[in-house]
Order: C-alpha cells, then structure tokens, then sequence
C-alpha cells in the first residue's frame, strides 16, 4: 500500500483562489488523501478509507489571506470586525502542513494540454505541473462589495478611512443600491451607529430587484429596514453627485475629509450627505481570460458539470482534469458561500476518487451537484430574513442567529471549514 514514508511522487493538485470553494476543496482533499473520513462528510458510518495517497496542494490567491467576503458589510461599520475577517494564510492552523502551500500572486498563463500554469509572484514567475486543477476565483466584486485591498494591512488601512467617514458623518451617510449588500451595509451601518442618519436609496419600486425571490421577502425587508430608522427610497435613481470642499462656516458639517455631497435624483429631489457609499452591485465572473472561450457561458461563468468537471463539449485539452468550484462556476441558485463551500467539497472528493482509481484501481464513485432553487439569507442588524424553499419566509432574532450568529456567519464558516485546526499527525 503506497504511504507518505515510502519515495511516491505526490499528486499535485493547483487550487486558483483561497476562498470558501479553494478552501473548501483543499481540506476536504487533504483529509481524503490521509485516509481519514472528510470535514464535510455528514455520513455518521463514514471512517474514511483508511488509504493515504501522496498529494501536494498549492493555492494560488492574489491576497495574503482568507476573506470572509459575507462579514465586508460588518467589516465597513467596524474595525472590530475587520480585523477578524481577514486572516493571513499563515495565521491558519490548518493550512500549516507541508502538503499544502500557499503562494501569494496570480496566473499568468495556463496550458491546459502539458498541464502547467505560469504564476507571477513579487519575488517572480513560477512554472507549476498539476495533474488537477480547480478554479475558485470567484466573481471579480467592485469596492464596497468586496475589499479592493491585497494584504491584510491595507485592508484595514482601507476600513479605517471609511469608519472615519462614517463617525464624522454629521450630515449622515447615503448608500445607494438596494441589492443584497446595500441594504445589508445600511443596516450594519445603522445598527452602531445609531446616531448616524442614514438612507438608502434604490432606483426600481422594489428592494432586491434583481434577485428571484418572492416579494413577500423584498417586502419584509422593507418593513425591516423603516422600522430601524433608515430612510429607504425607492424608485429614485441618482443621477449625479457633486463634492463641495468643507465649508468653514457650517464647521460639523463635512466628513472627515472635510467633503460634502448632493445627489440629485431622477424624481428631481436633492439630498446632501457627509459620505456616500455606492453599493450598486458591478461584477463579472473571474474565468481566467486565457482559457478557451467555449469553457465559459456568454457570461463568462465556467460551464462545469454536475461533477464540476470543466465541460466535456469544450476545445480544452484534459477537461476531466480540471475542475472549477463556487461563484465562478454556472450552476443553478443564487451564489452563496455555502454553495461555495459544497462545491469545493464535491471537487475535492471527484478527484480523489480518480486518485484512488490511479493508485489503487478502484471503480470511482462520482458525486453530483443537485439544482437549486433560490434563497437567501439577510443580516438586517439585529436581525435578519431569510427565505429558503421549503422552509418559506422567516424573520427575526432566531432567523439572525441561525444563519449569521452575531458575527455575519463568520465563526460558522471557520468552524465547518474547521480552519482552526491543525492537521492530525499521522
Ligand atoms: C457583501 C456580500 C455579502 C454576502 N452575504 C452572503 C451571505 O450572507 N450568505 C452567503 O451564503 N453568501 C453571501 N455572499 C456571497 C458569498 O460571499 C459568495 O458566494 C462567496 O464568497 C463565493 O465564494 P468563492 O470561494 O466562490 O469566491 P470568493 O469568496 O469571491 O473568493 C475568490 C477568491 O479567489 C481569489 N482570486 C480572484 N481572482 C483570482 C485569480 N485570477 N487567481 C487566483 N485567485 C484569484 C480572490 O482573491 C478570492 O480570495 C455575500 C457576498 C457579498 C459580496
């Protein structure tokens, strides 16, 4: 039976993007290979195969650390919070094992037929051989959405700037955009700091136009977000925003850099404010731009398989070797980070049974992803609304603690990823 103590070469195995899908599938690989039954495994007769293979795991991720991209709302009101959120890849006890390696930096070619990516780092470009290789790289998510910052220290240099803004907001803060995460950042933003007006300002006659959930749940949240003294306008696009320097004589007037805002609004209304935050959702799927068109959808999310499997219909060369995992991948349901977190799962246990395969001529046995139909989960201060099919429409103290506990699902996330924990010995 091969071992790690006998001179095998080990799988190499190139994860893009250190997130809840790289994570994900890294650990649950990692525990796979050991023998051991995986972290996610809810299979109470699971033991595990008992059957180690070799593997080497290196994640690629332009940041320096994991984010907990679902907390960035908390994260902008408090710096409590942000210094949580991001976490160096070198500060996670599960990552510090020799089979895994975590570079800092980001590809700059792949060649799918020889199986190698070309990585840039700062200290220069290394050529990487895979034999697998999963793409979580997400959406690409503009600023306030996801932080524009690469290490940990920027990062907080950049939610500081920002709660300065909102402390010195004597004329209140205005965020616009009444997509998930602007209301999520009114709320967060009202619930400490109470003292601090705020608005939200959302161009279509509805909350969370854009998502396909029953208006009963837009609704709630409306009810919600009034009911905690947010000034929520709806049907009221901005149409330009002006700066004035700080006036001298209307001193407590201004922001921290000493600036104040109009916006004017389609309904020809006006609104000055001390800070503004334009939460309007921008993104686009991260799909490496030098993989063959024909992978992706005329989006640009990566067309996988049930089996996450790049899609066999492609012009790519080993697509059954490359997989792709989380929000960059197309698959049904709106993008979570639980979704996330399966999907790495179900890469990670895909491959390893091809390993098995490899190594010990076993029949794989292949898991696949099952459609799924939208829902949502929304942290509106101290509380939050969820619809979930199946489950239906629930709001309240309850709902809060069940989906985000008093930190946005942050402590949830690390504890099922189980980050915090060292790899066993063997
Ligand atoms: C403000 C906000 C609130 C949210 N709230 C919730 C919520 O309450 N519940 C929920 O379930 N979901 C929520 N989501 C959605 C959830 O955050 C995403 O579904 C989840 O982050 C997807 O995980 P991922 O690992 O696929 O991608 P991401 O978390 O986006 O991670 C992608 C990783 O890939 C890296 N990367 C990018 N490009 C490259 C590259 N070229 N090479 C290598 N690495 C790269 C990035 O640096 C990042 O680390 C929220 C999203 C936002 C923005």
């Amino acid at each position: 039976m091969p071992s790690f103590d006998e001179p095998q070469t080990p799988f190499k195995v190139l994860i893009l993007g250190g997130s809840y899908a790289g994570l994900a599938a890294a650990l649950n690989l990692m525990d796979l290979c050991h023998g051991r039954r995986n972290r996610f495994s809810i299979d109470e007769a699971d033991k595990g195969t008992g059957r180690k293979i070799p593997v080497q795991v290196t994640i690629v991720d332009p940041r320096d650390g994991y984010y907990h991209l679902i907390g960035q709302p908390l994260a902008l009101s408090s710096q409590k919070f942000a210094e949580t959120f991001w976490v160096k890849y070198a500060d996670i006890p599960a990552l510090q094992t020799p089979n895994i390696r975590c570079v800092q930096g980001s590809i700059s070619s792949l060649d799918c037929g020889s199986k190698t990516a070309t990585i840039t780092t700062a200290k220069g470009t290394i050529h990487e051989p895979y034999d697998y290789l999963i793409t979580c790289t997400g959406l690409r998510r503009e600023y306030p959405s996801a932080p524009r910052s690469l290490t940990r220290e920027k990062y907080l240099a950049e939610t500081a700037e920002n709660l300065a803004n909102v402390r010195d907001a004597s004329r209140g803060v205005v965020v616009i955009g009444g997509g998930a995460v602007g209301i999520e950042i009114a709320a967060e933003l009202k619930m400490l700091h109470p003292d601090i007006a705020i608005t939200l300002i959302h161009s279509r006659a509805a909350l969370l136009s854009s998502e396909s959930l029953p208006a009963e749940f837009a609704a709630k949240t409306l009810e919600v977000l009034r009911a905690s003294n947010i000034n929520t306008l709806l049907g009221a696009r901005v149409t330009s925003i002006s700066e004035e320097p700080y006036n001298e004589t209307q001193k407590g007037t201004g922001n921290g850099n000493g600036k104040e805002y109009t916006l004017t609004l389609s309904t020809g209304s006006t609104l000055t404010t001390s800070h503004v935050i334009n939460a309007v959702s921008r993104f686009t799927p991260t799909a490496p731009s030098f993989l063959p068109a024909d992978v992706c959808d005329e989006q640009g999310y990566i067309r996988v398989q049930p089996t996450l499997e790049f899609p066999a219909d492609s012009s790519i060369p080993n697509a059954g070797d490359h997989y792709a995992a989380g929000d960059v991948a197309r698959w049904s349901g709106i993008k979570r980070a639980g979704a996330a977190m399966h999907q790495g799962h179900y890469a990670a246990r895909n491959i390893h049974q091809k390993m098995m395969q490899r190594v010990y001529g076993t029949v794989p046995e292949f898991v696949s992803l099952a459609e799924v139909e939208p829902g949502m989960g929304l942290a509106l201060g101290k509380t939050a609304v969820g619809y979930f099919p199946g489950m239906g429409l629930s709001e309240g103290e309850e709902t809060r603690e069940l989906f985000f506990q008093g930190d946005l699902g942050f402590m949830i996330c690390y504890k099922w990823m189980q980050l915090g924990t060292p790899m066993p010995t063997e």
